[in-house]
């Protein structure tokens, strides 16, 4: 899908299950994306698929949403169900974007707080069990450098908001989306956040992600278009400085509280 010909019909920008897995505003990762081809001249357009019905597998991208343990069980079932197409269109070049609850689901399983097992789908070598306390607040994620990435190289250090119980472990030979320099990120004391592979993207960032992070946005889409003309992005700039800031001062504030604990 990535060639750089002309496409014949618009990129399909899948926002999946959103009554469910919208609880925290992470329409707005499909938002972004349609709206960033669209301002290069490149059709795209959201497909919203109603909690329950199948998933189909000619999107070009699947937006998985973050969500409480209740709507996350309801949405496990309908995306085992769909799980082929998701597998099918993933191997044909469309790109999974997973976030907090949609990031579990993408691994083998979530283990809840009374040890009942949710199944996710399996697409990639990640377990996620709940734990406490739970993880409030800024991220700041330093991605790791890879060639997953393409032409646009590795994106400057993420920002998010997060806000979940699950700890997550990644599977041995499974690469995170990068290193956390302020907050909890996977949790399982591993010092990483989310998960990076070919077209595949889960992280417990909200924000959501990629209006905050345009870079991590472009990315995306060129996974899918090709290269990409770049835009102005000083608005959208000047938001990420800010909550860079943020995070790091939270970051900072974090480093020194521990520090002066640890001397007792
Ligand atoms: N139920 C999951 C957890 O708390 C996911 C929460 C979320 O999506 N914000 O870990």
């Amino acid at each position: 899908m990535s060639d750089d010909k002309p496409r014949d019909s618009a990129v399909g920008i899948g926002l999946i299950y959103p009554e469910l897995l919208g609880t925290y505003g992470d329409r707005g990762n499909a938002v972004v994306l349609v709206q960033r081809a669209r301002w290069r001249g490149i059709p795209a357009e959201l497909v919203e698929i109603a909690a329950g019905d199948p998933i189909p597998d000619s999107l070009d991208v699947y937006i998985f949403g973050g969500g409480e343990d209740d709507p996350q069980h309801m949405a496990a079932e309908g995306m085992r169900a769909s799980k082929a197409n998701i597998e099918r269109a993933h191997r044909g070049g469309a790109v999974v974007l997973a976030i907090c609850a949609g990031f579990q689901l993408i691994g083998h399983r979530y283990v809840a707080a009374d040890e009942s097992v949710l199944e996710g789908i399996g697409l990639v070598d990640l377990e996620t069990r709940a734990g406490s306390p739970r993880l409030i607040g800024e991220v700041v994620v330093q991605p790791t450098e890879n060639d997953v990435w393409g032409e646009l190289g590795t994106p400057r250090a993420l920002t998010g908001f997060e806000n979940h119980g699950g700890r997550t472990t990644l599977g041995p030979d499974v690469t995170p989306l990068g290193n956390v320099l302020a907050g909890g990120g996977n949790g399982d004391g591993s010092g990483v956040e989310g998960v990076l592979e070919e077209r595949i993207i889960g992280t417990y960032l909200h924000g959501p992600v990629l209006p905050r992070n345009v870079e991590l946005a472009d990315r995306i889409l060129a996974w899918v278009t090709g290269g990409l003309p770049s835009l102005d992005a000083t608005l959208e700039q000047s938001l990420r400085a800010e909550r860079l800031d943020a995070g790091m001062s939270k970051g900072a504030r974090k480093w020194w509280r521990d520090r002066m604990l640890a001397r007792g």
